[in-house]
């Protein structure tokens, strides 16, 4: 039987992505999945979907850059179900483009409102719940982003570099007291997040030359890896460890290559 069985998993994010798929393998798997997004069309088809299964999840909608929204997303999970055993911190959204292009409400404090502060807020709630109980598992959504600090994601790796951060120094302060805290870094994966990141012509043509885009469903299955046997972090596909090992120990060589990638790329008018 899985150790995962009639736990109860609350999904930011959940209306697609990573954050609908990983919520298809929750309730295969016989956990109860909260379902939370802004889009509720989507998230109750998916709640639809997990019912007529067999399973059990239900829909709220939230836009966790309001507190509101996320005091009555974690208030109506605790009366549906009694308990959050397992918070999948998964909603984000990203722009590329060189930064002088980057406005700053959409892709500077929207950026770091959704992927930082609200993450940091959703938390910040749940929290008590687990620390009361003595157990639970916060998997925290960042990015290869925020291992490698990369020319075109500025304000996105910006939040992802503090979203890890923030996931260490949680971890480091809740295990004594049975509270996994875990971080998933994957690397490009095709999802309607491609959708949302506005155009570049640089981005573009890298995204031709590495077609190395992941599924989805895989990210997904490997998120529900971590949840079945808990760990620090999951970087993924595995090499981008190598590129952040680069990057943490030899970091001139990582920015006499990507000085020499913004050279030949980043043209002013
Ligand atoms: P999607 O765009 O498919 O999913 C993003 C999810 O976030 C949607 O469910 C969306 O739902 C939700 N969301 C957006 N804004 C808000 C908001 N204000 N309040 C609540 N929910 C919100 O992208 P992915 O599945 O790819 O992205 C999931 C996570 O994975 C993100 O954190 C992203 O940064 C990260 N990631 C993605 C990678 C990729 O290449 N795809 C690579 C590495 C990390 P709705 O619009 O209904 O609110």
């Amino acid at each position: 039987m899985s150790n995962l069985k009639k736990k109860v998993v609350l999904i930011t994010g959940a209306s697609s992505g990573f954050g609908e798929d990983a919520a298809l393998l929750f309730a295969k798997e016989g956990c109860k999945v909260a379902l939370s997004a802004r889009r509720m069309d989507r998230l109750q088809e998916l709640a639809a979907k997990i019912q007529s299964a067999g399973g059990e999840a239900f829909a709220i909608q939230a836009d966790i850059t309001i507190l509101a929204d996320v005091e009555n997303m974690v208030k109506s999970t605790l009366e549906h179900y009694g308990q959050i055993d397992i918070l999948y911190n998964n909603a984000g959204i990203g722009r590329v483009d060189w930064f002088e292009n980057h406005s700053l409400e959409r892709d500077i404090d929207m950026i770091i409102r959704l992927n930082l502060t609200a993450l940091m807020q959703v938390t910040r709630l749940v929290l008590p719940h687990m620390l009361k109980r003595r157990k639970g598992h916060i998997i925290n959504m960042s990015s290869v982003a925020g291992l490698i600090a990369s020319p075109l994601l500025a304000s996105y790796s910006a939040s992802k570099f503090g979203a890890r951060a923030f996931t260490d120094v949680l971890r480091r302060e809740v295990a004594p007291f049975g509270i996994k805290v875990s971080g998933i870094y994957p690397g490009p994966a095709t999802t309607e997040f491609g959708q949302h990141i506005g155009k570049s012509e640089t981005y573009g043509s890298v995204r031709k030359t590495f077609d190395m885009h992941m599924t989805s469903a895989y990210v997904a299955r490997r998120v529900l890896d971590v949840a079945k046997r808990p760990r620090r972090s999951l970087v993924i596909p595995w090499w981008y460890r190598v590129l952040a090992a680069i990057e943490a120990l030899f970091p001139v060589f990582s920015d006499w290559v990507l000085f020499a990638f913004s050279k030949i790329n980043h043209k002013l008018d």
